[in-house]
């Protein structure tokens, strides 16, 4: 037997292997960090094509675990999602993330990742009116990313859940576009204002056709559903140059800038805009 941090006991015997033990110790280590708020939110600023200047930044959460190092969000988000945790985590991602975009310009929005979990079996709406209400932030300037897999199972809840959201003046970009589920009836019938282009896709600009003929689509169909659309993932000048000729409104990635600290953030958006 071995004594979590938690205190709880955790039995195992020869047939849990290595990955089980590190998955229990990630668990656990997950659930304190919730609770003793070791987080860090990071933001990347995005930008408009046309005159460079900058529309906002999205908020990514960091986690620098005390032994192993920095343990990325695409490792830890789903098990917080499997635990039940991403509904403290997501309020807290809400709470920080609104308070922090207070000290930018007026005209930039904030856009926090919103877990498919939290949209379906928390109290998402709870969440955010205290994240806006805490911080006094124009609930104009905050945008939940939501992916696809989001409207698998759609139910009235969720659709309940979309106008309560979209009253308070809050608005939703797509995520990963691209990646999931192909049915395209979801983008109508729920109040999505922005698509975005999945960074897979991006990243074989110039010259994939494929991935070509994927962006050249989703741009029309945001431009006759009346989307704003993004590319994430923008790192060369020929991809965005590319995606300017095409007619892609917004970017964000490394060539534009990386995910900043909460300061950096604050200067490099009220500069205005890029170069
Ligand atoms: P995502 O929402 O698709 O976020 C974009 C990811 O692409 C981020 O990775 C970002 O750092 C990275 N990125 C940005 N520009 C570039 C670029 O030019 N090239 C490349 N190769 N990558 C770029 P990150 O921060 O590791 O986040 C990974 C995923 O974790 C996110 O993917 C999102 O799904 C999830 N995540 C992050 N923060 C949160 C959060 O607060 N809540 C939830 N539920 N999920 C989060
Ligand atoms: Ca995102
Ligand atoms: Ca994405
Ligand atoms: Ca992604």
């Amino acid at each position: 037997a071995k004594r979590t941090g938690t205190g709880s006991i955790v039995w195992y015997d020869s047939v849990m292997d290595g990955t089980r033990l590190q998955r229990l110790a990630l668990e656990r280590d997950l659930v304190e960090a919730v609770e003793a708020e070791t987080f860090e939110l990071v933001y990347q600023p995005q930008a408009r094509l046309s005159d460079g200047t900058w529309t906002g930044a999205e908020a990514l959460l960091r986690w620098h675990h005390p032994e192993r190092g920095f343990v990325s969000p695409a490792e830890f988000i789903p098990v917080a999602e499997e635990m039940g945790v991403i509904h403290e985590l997501g309020a807290w991602v809400l709470r920080t993330a609104c308070r922090d975009a207070q000290a930018w310009p007026a005209s930039a929005k904030v856009a926090v990742n919103v877990s498919p979990i939290q949209l379906v079996a928390g109290d998402l709406v709870a969440a955010v009116r205290a994240a806006l209400e805490g911080s006094g932030l124009d609930p104009r300037r905050l945008e939940l990313e939501i992916t696809e897999s989001a409207f698998v199972g759609e139910d009235k809840r969720l659709a309940g859940t979309f106008s309560e959201l979209l009253a308070m003046g809050v608005t939703f970009a797509l995520d990963d576009f691209g990646t999931g589920y192909s049915s395209l009836g979801y983008l109508h019938r729920f109040p999505i204002s922005k698509i975005k282009i999945d960074r897979s896709f991006v990243a074989d600009l110039p010259g994939s056709r494929p991935s070509e003929a994927v962006l050249r689509s989703v741009v029309a169909l945001a431009d006759g559903l009346g989307l704003r659309v993004i590319a994430e993932g923008v790192e060369t000048l020929a991809q965005a140059e590319w995606l300017r000729d095409m007619g892609c409104e917004e970017v964000q990635g490394y060539l534009y800038s990386r995910p900043l600290d909460r300061l950096r953030a604050v200067q490099t958006l009220s500069a205005g805009s890029f170069d």
